[in-house]
């Protein structure tokens, strides 16, 4: 190559290169908008309407009903993020088959995650890349007085489950997963009890949405419906414009994990899993260096136990 061509050569490689950073100096805003990616998680017996369990099993008749408000509940959450500035939002539906949300309900501008069995079960798809976790229909722990059925992961087969000395509930178990990614809860929402619940948990700068007021385990007073997704939705748009606030939920190693089963046979079989240490009748212990490692054996333990 001839000099005067090297030099044109290189002129013209200047030329691009500022053209470039001209170029990306006038980028529209929409185009460098900052990632921010929210993890939504939805479980069913805090959603708004949903009193009985009729509503949240399929094959009832009230089910349809129930996996309706579900996608209403969450796609008010979705809307709010999205209005927030999210630029990607994530469902993981949490509620038994894990298939209640039908993707023609979903907003289309979120992304699903439907089925079971999953290995971080209702967190499953959350990781490290997100900027905030919501926990839409969740439920207080087993044993709570004058809350929509309360319990925690399995009605026939959990009476307890705490972690280094403390009770913990779903909500709490969950916000640990989101938080070993340093991901922060930042809202809840389903019925008084659970609000509460996840105050004591997560602390008061967690925004809480309380969709109805138990009555006992089957009756609530209910927020209307349609008010119901306006609060869902001003509570998330409210939670991500403090998110600089907000502290990701962690549980530091050694975990010891206690979990309580209702009757000792359901015990005998846990005890099964190696590293399982029965300290009553009921009740088995074990130690693990990483929560995540320890979420797991605690879901084998619950799966291995027959229903009462
Ligand atoms: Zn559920």
């Amino acid at each position: 190559m001839k000099k005067s061509h090297i030099r044109l050569a290189m002129l013209g490689a200047m030329t691009a290169f500022g053209f470039i950073i001209a170029f990306s100096a006038i980028l529209p805003a929409a185009q460098q908008k900052p990632v921010l990616k929210v993890f939504i998680s939805v479980d069913m017996e805090g959603i708004s309407g949903i009193v009985h369990s009729d509503q949240t099993t399929s094959g009832t008749a009230e089910y349809a009903a129930g996996r309706k408000w579900m996608a209403q509940d969450v796609n008010a959450a979705v809307e709010g993020a999205l209005e927030a500035g999210a630029t990607e939002v994530v469902v993981n539906d949490s509620h038994g088959s894990m298939r209640n949300i039908d993707p023609d309900d979903l907003d289309p501008r979120a992304i699903l995650i439907s089925g079971s069995p999953k290995p971080l079960s209702m967190m499953q798809g959350i990781g490290a890349s997100f900027s905030a976790c919501i926990l839409i229909g969740y439920h207080a722990k087993a044993g709570t007085e004058d809350a929509i059925l309360d319990h925690t992961i399995s009605s026939s087969v959990v009476r307890a489950i705490r972690v280094n000395g403390f009770e913990i509930p779903e909500l709490g178990l969950n916000a640990a997963i989101a938080g070993y990614y340093g991901v922060p809860v930042i809202l809840v929402s389903g019925d008084t009890a659970v609000c509460r619940q996840a105050g004591e948990i997560l602390g008061q700068d967690v925004v809480t949405v309380a969709v109805k007021e138990a009555y006992g385990r089957l009756a609530a007073k209910l927020v209307p419906m349609g008010e119901a997704r306006r609060l869902i939705k001003a509570g998330v748009k409210e939670a991500l414009g403090k998110l600089g606030r907000a502290k990701p939920f962690k549980i530091a190693p050694p975990c010891r994990f206690e979990l309580e089963y209702h009757v000792s046979a359901q015990a005998d079989m846990g005890a099964m899993i190696p590293g399982a240490k029965r300290i009553d009748a009921r009740t088995l212990a074990f130690a693990a260096d990483d929560y995540i490692q320890g979420f797991r054996t605690l879901r084998a333990m619950i799966a291995l136990a027959p229903a009462r």
